[in-house]
């Protein structure tokens, strides 16, 4: 596996056909060992999950373009930058990716929110639609799609195909946890679409759960277990 530091806190590494950026900072692997402890408490995991998807939605707005605007201090006349018209769409892929929109929104308070719903068909295991919620304009948007666990790649892909169709054409994906497996059946099906992970994991076990990932995020989450 090629990997490459891009900036101080990114590694971006070359793993499948498309690009995926891994986190590296001391902070996020110091809150990512407490979100895999399964002794950490239901409020401190979704204060950790807030406080991580915080930094991984930074990492993925780093490429935003910039202008030049004037601005006037108290002291003086001068010139400082704007973020380019930027229509920013965060979508969440229900439920457990829901836990990521509050941190991100911290960062961009102004993002319009969509929703995905999906869920696994018991016998054949495909994937489904059951909800579909985005702003206007979602060609023009950049969109964030959210998900804590990308472990076999199934409900990201089926998200993105849902995206796509309605007319999105950038998109990123945003997680907390990656599988190598997850990452490349993404990257096979949508090459296009750059993943942003705080940590890349070994592999899934036979029950589709990463290793040593976090358990299920979903249930640790919303107190489900
Ligand atoms: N979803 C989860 O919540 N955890 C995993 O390990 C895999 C999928």
């Amino acid at each position: 596996m090629n990997t490459k530091k891009s900036s101080p806190s990114v590694t971006e590494k070359s793993l499948s056909k498309g690009e995926l950026m891994v986190l590296n900072h001391p902070l996020i692997k110091h809150k990512i060992t407490l979100l895999r402890n399964k002794d950490t408490r239901m409020n401190i995991f979704r204060e950790l999950i807030e406080e991580v998807s915080m930094f991984i939605g930074f990492e993925a707005t780093a490429d935003f373009p910039l202008h030049e605007v004037e601005v006037e201090t108290p002291i003086t006349k001068t010139f400082g930058h704007k973020i380019e018209g930027k229509k920013v769409a965060v979508v969440p892929v229900l439920r457990a990716g829901l836990s990521m929109v509050s941190g991100i929104l911290r960062l961009m308070p102004l993002a319009k929110v969509g929703h995905i719903g999906i869920y696994r068909d018991p016998k054949t295991f495909e994937p489904i639609e059951y909800f579909c919620k985005l702003p206007t304009s979602i060609e023009k948007r950049d969109v964030l799609l959210c998900d804590p666990m990308l472990a076999t790649g199934g409900s990201a892909i089926a998200a993105i195909d849902m995206l796509k169709k309605r007319g999105a054409t950038k998109i990123k994906f945003l997680c907390i946890i990656a599988a190598p497996e997850g990452i490349k059946a993404l990257h096979d099906k949508h090459p296009d679409v750059k993943i942003y992970t705080a940590a890349l994991d070994e592999k899934l076990n036979d029950h589709a759960y990463i290793v040593p990932g976090l358990g299920d995020a979903g249930d640790r989450i919303f107190g489900t277990i």
